[in-house]
């Protein structure tokens, strides 16, 4: 087998992570990725190619682990902030009206991020194979 060269598809990580947290792709910084919409995803990045689930069942559950870390620590935060903000007199039941609301809120502002950020992790654990699709100078080549 002949050795096949990688290097222009290696993207350093906090680029990738940069690019994550901005909801885009990884690989390619691409705005769209492989979003349809705000909660609604294709199966690849639009530009580069690069495939949501990278061919590995149970992909997603990386992203769902960031979220649940990220959205119980602001949850965790905000009440911390709250009630150091109010305490002696804290307003529980107004509190807990809000915080619940915010419960629901994070979760949903947060849901693609968790996702680009996934990638951006499991692209720096398992870079791309030399047959895995994804481009990352689709961007330098106007694709
Ligand atoms: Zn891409």
């Amino acid at each position: 087998m002949v050795p096949v060269d990688t290097t222009d598809r290696i993207v350093p990580f906090a680029r990738m992570l940069r690019r994550a947290v901005l909801r885009c792709c990884p690989l390619c910084g691409d705005r769209r990725a492989w979003f349809d919409g705000w909660f609604a995803q294709g199966e690849s990045c639009v530009r580069c190619g690069l495939r949501r689930t990278r061919g590995v069942d149970g992909h997603e559950l990386g992203s769902l682990t960031i979220a649940l870390v990220v959205n119980v620590s602001l949850v965790i935060a905000a009440v911390g902030i709250a009630v150091a903000l109010t305490v002696p007199d804290v307003p529980v039941l107004k509190l807990y009206v809000i915080l619940a609301s915010a419960a629901v809120v994070f979760p949903l502002a947060t849901w693609p991020l968790t996702h680009t950020v996934w990638m951006a992790i499991d692209l720096r654990v398992r870079p791309l194979d030399p047959d895995e699709p994804g481009d990352p100078t689709a961007d330098r080549l106007g694709a």
